[in-house]
């Protein structure tokens, strides 16, 4: 049975909803297990796909209410980055999570969350300024800066995030343990097609044509994590793949790192810890995907697509 849903733009009403299902829960909300009156929250920019319903199971399998947000995020975005025309699709999105299970959206207008004197920023440092913060220098204010305010609004037991965007993933683990702020983070793993490309929102910039190149993106991190488990090291691997890369299609390859994912200090060779992060542009559209390199040791190399 689909669960009616409420749609909340105010930060009043939504403290007051929050009241509601924290006070009170009816025969069925998961009564008589550890879920009991928790709440997990799913931020999202819209445009939903199957992987952020992936992201409100996870939720789910934590707590008997999940409340979601759909807001894209002017702070995270740069003069000149697809803000505008990025996608907003908002009954269709209403529409999946109300039939994936959730119980508050929280959709609130730019002016609401920033005021016009609005000037609090939150500064995570220097690992900001890496990899997809390397092009992107004000990304990961932005977005700590709005994931503080959501936290602070919603007040979650958890809060779950996709392991495809695994720098912010890191980033906000780090931000929430630095700052005390009391919610649980859970990793949702990466959904993709099936020739292995991982879903985006963005993935409706791409033409028929460069849907067929994009999953190579996949497919090469692959490559290079078999590479690194022979025990071969990065800097000549990965100049190898860069180049695959570009003849498969790519217009430009930003970066190629391969880092220690409970530090995100590089390596030079991988270890247990290993993860490689990408972002790559086909055409104008910037795609970004990681593997962590002993998982995908564990699995064939997947030769999808040729
Ligand atoms: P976004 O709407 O792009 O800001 O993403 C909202 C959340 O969904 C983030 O935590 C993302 O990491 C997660 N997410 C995006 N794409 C995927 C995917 N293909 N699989 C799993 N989670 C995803």
């Amino acid at each position: 049975m689909v669960q009616a849903m409420e749609r909340i733009h105010d930060s009043q009403r939504l403290r007051q909803a929050l009241g509601a299902l924290r006070g009170g829960h009816s025969a069925g909300d998961g009564a008589g297990d550890g879920r009991i009156g928790r709440i997990a929250f799913v931020p999202t920019m819209g445009a939903l796909h199957a992987g952020h319903l992936c992201l409100v199971d996870l939720a789910l399998r934590h707590s008997n209410h999940v409340v979601a947000s759909l807001f894209v995020n002017p702070a995270q975005f740069a003069p000149g980055e697809d803000f505008a025309l990025y996608p907003r699709t908002v009954d269709e999105d209403c529409a999946k999570l109300a039939a994936a299970g959730v119980r508050l959206v929280f959709l609130p207008t730019a002016d609401h969350l920033y005021g016009p004197d609005f000037s609090t920023s939150v500064n995570i440092g220097r690992l900001g300024q890496l990899y997809c913060g390397k092009k992107r220098p004000d990304h990961f204010a932005g977005v700590c800066l709005v994931m503080t305010k959501l936290l602070n609004l919603v007040q979650p037991d958890y809060v779950v995030l996709g392991e495809k965007d695994f720098q912010q993933f890191f980033i906000v683990q780090k931000m929430v343990r630095e700052l005390n702020i009391p919610v649980t983070i859970l990793q949702a793993r990466t959904i993709r097609n099936l020739q292995g490309l991982a879903l985006s929102s963005r993935n409706q910039y791409l033409s028929k044509e460069q849907m067929i190149i994009a999953p190579r993106l996949y497919q090469r991190l692959h490559e290079l994590a078999h590479t690194l488990g022979e025990g071969k090291s990065f800097a000549g691997a990965s100049r190898r793949i860069k180049q695959q890369l570009l003849d498969d299609g790519f217009t430009m390859v930003e970066y190629l790192s391969l880092i220690d994912q409970r530090s995100f200090h590089p390596l030079a060779h991988a270890s247990q810890s290993a993860r490689l992060l990408c972002a790559a542009y086909l055409g104008t559209v910037r795609l970004i995907d990681t593997i962590a390199v002993a998982d995908a040791c564990r699995t064939k190399t997947r030769r999808m697509g040729r």
